[in-house]
């Protein structure tokens, strides 16, 4: 049976949410033959642990200010809401539970292509997701256990396909953006206005070692 609708979600601790993530999506938006994208912002990203974040409530406001008019894009609480350290199986249990007839494709930037393997239940997730890689690095390498599971977009279904999307790179860091705050860089042609509106604001990223 073909999928009832394609829904992209895109995790990360989006600290802040910049251009880079906003534009790649909406690149290859039409392409991927995706009905939304669903922003999902970590409570603790399990290969982050231990560092600091601005608070869930920031977080979450700037992906929703980021992303508000654009009625393609959604910002969950999901993982926000469960706390703890934020594992990509158990959203998507969530996710699959509630939409059995959707494709579910996880987006993430190639820089976390060398890691997947070390994600947690990763066979599991492949069971419930695709993964679709966005071109940040310019990294197309697989590794070698996940080689059998390349496709194209054409070629995925439900799940279990990485998919390389084919955007064009945009060459943005949350942390390079933290950085420029703190040292009283230019930074707000990385990011949608009204996110370096509620930057300066609320005084986010004003010293180093917040970010
Ligand atoms: P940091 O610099 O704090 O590590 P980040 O800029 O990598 O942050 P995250 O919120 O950690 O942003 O990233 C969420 C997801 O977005 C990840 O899968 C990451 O690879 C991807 N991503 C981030 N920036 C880009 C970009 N410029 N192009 C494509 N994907 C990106």
């Amino acid at each position: 049976m073909p999928p009832s609708e394609r829904v992209a979600i895109y995790g990360g601790t989006f600290d802040p949410i910049h251009r880079g993530h906003v534009e790649a999506l909406d690149a290859v938006f039409d392409r991927m033959e995706w009905s939304r994208v669903v922003l999902m912002p970590a409570s603790t990203q399990p290969f982050k642990l231990g560092a600091r974040t601005s608070s869930p409530f920031d977080r979450h406001a700037m992906a929703v200010l980021a992303t508000h008019d654009d009625p393609r894009f959604e910002v969950s609480k999901l993982e926000l809401e469960r706390s703890g350290v934020s594992y990509t199986v158990d959203t998507l249990e969530s996710l699959r539970a509630s939409r059995p007839d959707s494709a579910l494709d996880w987006v993430v930037g190639d820089d976390n292509l060398a890691l997947l393997p070390q994600w947690k239940s990763l066979d599991r997730i492949l069971e419930l997701a695709n993964f679709v890689v966005l071109a940040r690095e310019g990294l197309r390498v697989l590794p070698p256990e996940l080689e059998a599971r390349a496709s194209t977009p054409e070629g995925r279904g439900l799940a279990g396909s990485i998919v390389f999307a084919e955007n064009p790179r945009i060459e943005v860091s949350a942390t390079d953006i933290r950085r420029r705050v703190a040292t009283g860089e230019h930074f707000e042609d990385f990011v949608d206005r009204r996110v370096a509106e509620y930057i300066s604001r609320n005084r986010l990223y004003v010293t180093e070692d917040e970010s």
